[in-house]
């Protein structure tokens, strides 16, 4: 996996020895020697991961983290910052910032490699999921991303495993204020509840007595319902190596101990905002893919997706030897409620019509909106006889009731009528059924509408 990374420092030296490091581990990197210099090479989508020195002369590091932070365009690149000093506030400072992690120099090799690559792994996971809800604000739809960038880490769900509980009842006292937290003792217990509870988090202690912690975190990783949850595992200094291990199979985070409780909180409260920035988009794209096959009226599939479905219910009914039959449902004199009553009437009719039809079919007929006032059922594992049926129910469920229109004020009696056909063995593809079932609709017009007709066929 490679990246580019920018590398931020006014002095040329911190700049040659990062690009060395990152370089020799097929990092493309690039550089900048001001705030100002590297905000416009963000700007311009030049690089993937920022890796910023803290003090700088005009514009810090803290600045330059803040304001990529608030401008959508460049919110979700993933911020390192480079402090000289070893002082917690400054961690706790960078991370309110909005920055994703932080190295102190001397940077560490080995923790340099593995912030970044974690980094850059998660960048990856969110740029297709921006890229998706990018092209639906394009289309009209609201504007996802600057809802995503306004989500807070607080009032997060967090389940803590940790058997000691010295250990844990510290890490729930100091995150009591701001988050709430579930303790599990037992290591095997906590994939399930992990599974099954709606956490944002999950913290796992790498002290656990007789269970190894990463293989916990292995097990999260590759379960579908808990692979997007983030990890945060609690090591001691003397941990390196397990902690690089737990990094390589896909942990978030981690605390040293002893644990600063500010650092504790900022930690937590990042892992938690970027569960729920990734959530929304996540949400976002499966919204949109929804709404591309969705008529937006009345709520029923739309042409688009009837006409894909049904080429493989076609298909299914075809080889497992089963009847499937289609109506096609066209309202009596609509364009008349829309010239006595308006376009808001007629949208009124339209979508209580939609929930009478959806009302008498069953859960797996897929009843859509073609288009006007015509819609379709498709109706699997339906011989003609039963699709008469039901067909004629649906017409008497539309004529029987009045249609309440404009909140009330109106109330109009509305018809419909519905050709019908079932697919025969030597029908090619969906073309001829929907052409006979569109010809026995032109009967049931032309024979005085408000009647169901059967494809002669
Ligand atoms: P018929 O009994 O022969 O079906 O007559 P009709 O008036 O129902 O059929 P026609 O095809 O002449 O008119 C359909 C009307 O439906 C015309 C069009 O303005 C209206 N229409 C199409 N889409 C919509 C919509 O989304 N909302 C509303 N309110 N009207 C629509
Ligand atoms: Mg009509
Ligand atoms: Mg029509």
């Amino acid at each position: 996996m490679t990246a580019r990374v920018l590398v931020v420092d006014d002095i040329p030296a911190n700049v040659k020895l990062l690009e060395a490091r990152l370089s020799a581990e097929y990092f493309d990197v690039i550089t900048a020697m001001s705030g100002p210099e590297a905000l416009s090479i963000c700007d311009r989508a030049q690089c993937d991961i920022v890796l910023t020195d803290v003090m700088m002369p005009g514009m810090d590091g803290f600045e330059v983290c803040r304001r990529l932070k608030a401008n959508p365009a460049t919110h979700h690149l993933p911020v390192i910052m480079v402090t000289a000093l070893d002082q917690p506030s400054d961690r706790v400072k960078g991370l309110e910032a909005g920055a994703d992690d932080f190295l102190t120099k001397p940077v560490n090799d080995i923790a340099l490699i593995a912030r970044v690559r974690s980094l850059v792994r998660l960048k990856m996971v969110q740029d297709e999921l921006r890229m998706r809800a990018v092209t639906s604000r394009e289309i009209g739809m609201h504007d996802a991303l600057a809802e995503a960038v306004a989500v807070n880490g607080r009032n997060g769900r967090i389940l803590l495993v940790d058997d000691r509980p010295s250990s844990h009842e510290r890490i729930v006292g100091g995150l009591r204020s701001e988050q709430s937290v579930d303790v599990e003792t037992r290591p095997q217990e906590a994939l399930f509840r992990a599974a099954e509870g709606s956490y944002d988090l999950v913290m796992v202690s790498l002290g656990l007595a007789d269970f190894d912690p990463l293989r916990l975190c292995s097990q999260i990783r590759s379960l579908d319902r808990t692979r997007s949850l983030p990890i945060l595992v609690i090591a001691e200094p003397e941990d390196d190596a397990r902690l690089l291990r737990g990094l390589d199979i896909g942990v978030n985070d981690y605390l040293l101990r002893p644990i600063d409780r500010n650092e504790l909180c900022a930690r937590v409260r990042t892992q938690v905002r970027r569960k729920r920035y990734t959530d929304r988009l996540r949400d976002n794209v499966l919204q949109s893919m929804e709404m591309a096959v969705t008529d937006g009226l009345t709520g029923l599939h739309n042409r688009r997706y009837m006409e894909n479905h049904l080429a493989t219910l076609l298909e299914q009914a075809a080889m497992r030897g089963k009847p499937l039959s289609v109506l096609m449902l066209d309202i009596d004199y609509f364009k008349s409620v829309n010239d006595t009553y308006g376009h808001d009437a007629g949208d009124d009719v339209l979508r209580e019509f939609a929930q009478r039809l959806k009302r008498n079919v069953r859960g797996i007929d897929l009843a859509c909106r073609l288009g006007g006032e015509e819609f379709v059922v498709v109706m699997p594992d339906t011989d003609a006889g039963v699709a008469s049926i039901v067909a004629e129910r649906i017409r008497s469920r539309v004529a029987g009731e009045p249609f309440a229109v404009q909140k009330g004020e109106n109330a109009l009696d509305i018809t419909v009528s519905i050709g019908m056909a079932q697919r025969l063995p030597e029908d090619g593809g969906a073309d001829a059924l929907f052409r006979r079932a569109d010809q026995a609709l032109y009967r049931a017009k032309r024979d005085g509408r408000n009647r169901v007709v059967l494809d002669a066929a």
